[in-house]
């Protein structure tokens, strides 16, 4: 069985991933991820581009999303590490990130996700009204 190489922040997206991203193969890439996850395959936590960037058409060695793409999911990526209590190179099955996801409250998450383009889609119950 493969190991999942994430970067931390990609451990939020995991569980709130609906279908929609950068271009069809990063859908194809996310859903085989997701599967092999579901399927009892570890994720090891790795710093900088993962098995996520590797499909997005915005990876060229870091993420060039923006100017200072690799910048911001960074701070993503510190904010998520800290908030799951996890280090780098630890590794964890799917069963025991959603345990670490489920102790940290609605608000602190979409702290942790804050400005990502994604944010008001992954935890719209927090915006409304
Ligand atoms: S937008 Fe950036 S961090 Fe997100 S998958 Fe693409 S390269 Fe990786």
């Amino acid at each position: 069985m493969r190991i999942v190489r994430l970067r931390p922040h990609h451990m939020m997206c995991l569980l709130n991933f609906g279908g929609e991203g950068y271009s069809s193969e990063f859908v194809r890439n996310f859903w085989e991820i997701l599967e092999c996850l579901e399927l009892g395959s570890e994720m090891l936590v790795v710093e900088g581009g993962d098995d996520i960037c590797r499909a997005c058409p915005h990876f060229a060695g870091e993420c060039r999303m923006s100017e200072k793409g690799e910048v911001f999911v960074r701070g993503l990526d510190r904010r998520a590490l800290e908030k799951l209590g996890l280090k780098k190179n630890e590794v964890l099955d799917l069963k025991k990130l959603v345990e670490k996801v489920l102790k940290i409250p609605e608000k602190e998450l979409a702290e942790v996700c804050s400005g990502c383009i994604w944010l008001r889609r992954c935890y719209s119950q927090l915006f409304k009204g």
